[in-house]
């Protein structure tokens, strides 16, 4: 049997999302943003925690401002070392670059990942068990291992497959989203 190990799967599937013109992304994350402006768990949220997108991850930012509206703050995480730090920020001003030419926090109020009560999980890839796979830092893993909050994977379709391999830190998420369907406990719906 042909073992494929996780930095296969990782090169493979980078370099998949990063030979997505700009109009096939700029398509599958609108589609991908309508998905999840449904969520239950994003509506009901009172903390939610978002990304903001990287290296042709699903262009998300508009979900920013509908938080903004309604919870009155969004929650977004800053890299510190080795550490994902989240903070809320009420305004798009309140954003810069900082590490790995991501886009993060510059002020707002430090919060705990234990009093979170909803994250979006970006990957490289996720399994239909919701397992991940990161950038091969494990910088979500120890963050999720931190907090209670309903996690949600986002991705475009083609980065999902049947089943991940996983390591004992690996941390799944409750639900995964795509442009195409959802995937929850372990069924596409
Ligand atoms: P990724 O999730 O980014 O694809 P991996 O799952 O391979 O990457 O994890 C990368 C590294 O992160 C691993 O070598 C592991 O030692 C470290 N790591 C992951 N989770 C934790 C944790 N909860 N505490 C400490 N180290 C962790
Ligand atoms: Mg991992």
């Amino acid at each position: 049997m042909k073992v494929i190990d996780k930095a296969q799967i990782r090169a493979f599937l980078l370099n998949r999302r990063r030979s997505l013109t700009q109009q096939e992304r700029t398509y599958l994350s609108k589609r991908i943003v309508e998905k999840l402006k449904g969520l239950e768990s994003l509506l009901k949220s009172k903390k939610p925690a978002l990304f903001c997108p990287f290296d042709n991850e699903p262009d998300i930012t508009p979900l920013f401002s509908c938080v903004i509206n309604t919870v009155g703050f969004v929650i977004l995480p800053k890299v510190k070392g080795d550490s994902i730090v989240l903070y809320s920020v009420q305004k798009m001003d309140d954003l810069e670059i900082g590490s790995f030419c991501i886009m993060e926090p510059t002020n707002g109020e430090r919060i705990d990942p234990k009093d979170i009560d909803f994250i979006l999980v970006p990957g490289v890839a996720f399994d239909k068990k919701g397992y991940r796979l990161g950038f091969g830092k494990g910088y979500y893993d120890r963050l999720l291992s931190r907090t209670e909050a309903f996690k949600v994977g986002v991705c475009y379709s083609f980065q999902v497959l049947e089943a991940l391999p996983i390591d004992p830190w690996d941390v799944p998420v409750d639900l995964v989203v795509t442009e195409d369907f959802l995937i929850e406990g372990g069924k596409k719906i």
